[in-house]
């Protein structure tokens, strides 16, 4: 193994039935780390105690490895690390970064409108609220989320698979939230102290992120934590360019079973779909490593946005 060896990550939420945009994700994370020699870990993204069922979190690892996804670390939990989140919270507080912010989720609807049809900016509502104002608004019983203070510098990344990609956090994410109002810690700040605990090098996951990526590089900035690579790889769509999505359970993988036969039909047909592959016979993860380069997977994705499912 090299000095720096590649460290991957597969992260499922455990809050339904894997897809097939969930496969090719976690395939092209895996074949990106193992064809550089690396490792990959699992952890289990289940900060969102309501939504994440025990079930799912079982049937996610045996979906993973039917399909011939192992791992070589983990699984770890989101769920034992609070205390973790905790001190990276308070790091940011003690820099005065962080602050309440009582707005519901209707005064939010009304006060930002999506901006360059990616996400909300939030409006900066609360930044500057006095302490008597704060006060206040908790007699009337409101309890905060906290967000963290952004500045005005331009972020920006190569991403391997979207290319240059930048945002300017104030003007195109605003102030963004590090903790809910329940207490439970953001999603944001969580795979950041994850992927540095964790040691992961390497991040590859669907373009859905992308706009997300920005907001991750400030806090590990903030944080003193080194930056992985990123790919954000196309998202997989059905008709009218909707998103696969759990919910709706498009092309579970229980239903992959029954239209492809077996987990190594699944893998070469998602992988021929994708440019992963250069055929889309059946084969296992394993055998598709033969073939494939993590320099030249750009080059053989069809389109970096989206690609039908089919
Ligand atoms: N848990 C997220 C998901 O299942 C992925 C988050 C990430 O890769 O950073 O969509």
């Amino acid at each position: 193994m090299s000095d720096n060896p590649v460290v991957g990550r597969f992260a499922p939420s455990p809050t339904g039935r894997m897809h097939a945009g969930n496969i090719y994700a976690a395939l092209a994370a895996w074949l990106v780390a193992k064809s550089q020699g690396g490792r990959i870990v699992l952890r289990i993204e289940d900060l969102d105690r309501e939504r994440s069922k025990a079930a799912y979190i079982n049937q996610v690892q045996r979906d993973f490895e039917a399909l011939g996804l192992y791992w070589d670390e983990g699984p770890f939990f989101q769920h034992d690390r609070d205390e973790a989140y905790c001190a990276a919270f308070d790091t940011l507080k003690e820099r005065g970064l962080v602050y309440p912010c009582y707005c519901t989720r209707a005064d939010l609807h009304a006060a930002s409108a999506p901006h360059r049809g990616e996400k909300p900016v939030y409006p900066g509502t609360c930044r500057h609220l006095s302490t008597a104002e704060c006060a206040s608004r908790e007699a009337d019983g409101r309890k905060p989320a906290m967000r963290l203070a952004v500045d005005e510098r331009d972020i920006s990344l190569v991403d391997l698979v979207q290319g240059p990609y930048r945002q300017n956090l104030e003007r195109d994410c605003g102030d963004f939230l590090v903790q809910r109002s329940d207490g439970a810690f953001a999603y944001q700040l969580a795979v950041v102290v994850d992927d540095a605990a964790q040691g992961i090098t390497s991040v590859v996951r669907g373009v859905d992120l992308l706009c997300s990526t920005p907001q991750q590089i400030y806090l590990q900035e903030l944080l003193g934590l080194p930056h992985p690579t990123y790919a954000h790889v196309p998202l997989l769509v059905g008709e009218k360019d909707r998103r696969l999505s759990k919910r709706d359970k498009d092309a579970a993988l229980d239903e992959l079973l029954v239209r492809f036969g077996t987990p190594r039909a699944i893998v070469g047909h998602i992988a021929g779909i994708t440019g992963l592959a250069a055929s889309d016979e059946p084969a296992t993860p394993e055998e598709l490593l033969k073939d494939f380069s993590a320099k030249k997977f750009r080059a053989r994705i069809p389109d970096a946005v989206q690609i039908p499912w089919r």
